[in-house]
């Protein structure tokens, strides 16, 4: 099975507030913003699918933060990240330069965020490429920014 860590980036296509869960209402600028998480437990990888249903709109479970961003209508999946980097050693690698969205998805963890805003999708697979040599990019949309 194939499993690591993977980082969504997803486009934001305009600012938004959206409600999320336990963490409360979170207002987000357009652009781009990386989440990141585990694809070490069961199915590995298969977990970045799910993001993508809930993207597309056919996955109506709200369980994770992420799922509340994912399932927002002016948010779309602009490319995933993959790599065997540690997904807390990803999250503070990012954290140094940029923003992060305060308890966004670390309930379990010590990490202060694991959604930053990013400039590119290079600069979150150079984040992975410091704990890991091995890492895939995978492109979807091009945002309508
Ligand atoms: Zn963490």
């Amino acid at each position: 099975m194939d499993s690591g860590t993977y980082s969504l980036v997803v486009s934001v296509i305009q600012p938004i507030v959206f409600s999320c869960g336990g963490l409360g209402d979170v207002s987000l600028e357009d652009g781009l913003y990386a989440y990141t998480g585990s694809a070490r437990g069961t199915g590995g990888f298969s977990r970045v699918n799910r993001h993508l249903r809930v993207l597309r709109g056919e996955h109506d479970v709200r369980k994770w933060h992420v799922d509340y961003l994912d399932g927002h209508p002016e948010v779309e999946a602009y490319a995933v990240v993959k790599s065997k980097a540690g997904e807390c050693e990803v999250a503070e690698a990012l954290d140094g330069d940029h923003e992060g969205v305060e308890g966004f998805g670390c309930s379990d963890c010590g990490c202060s965020s694991h959604l930053h805003q990013v400039d590119s999708v290079e600069t979150v697979a150079a984040a992975h490429s410091r704990g890991s040599p091995v890492v895939s990019v995978k492109s979807y949309t091009s945002p309508r920014l």
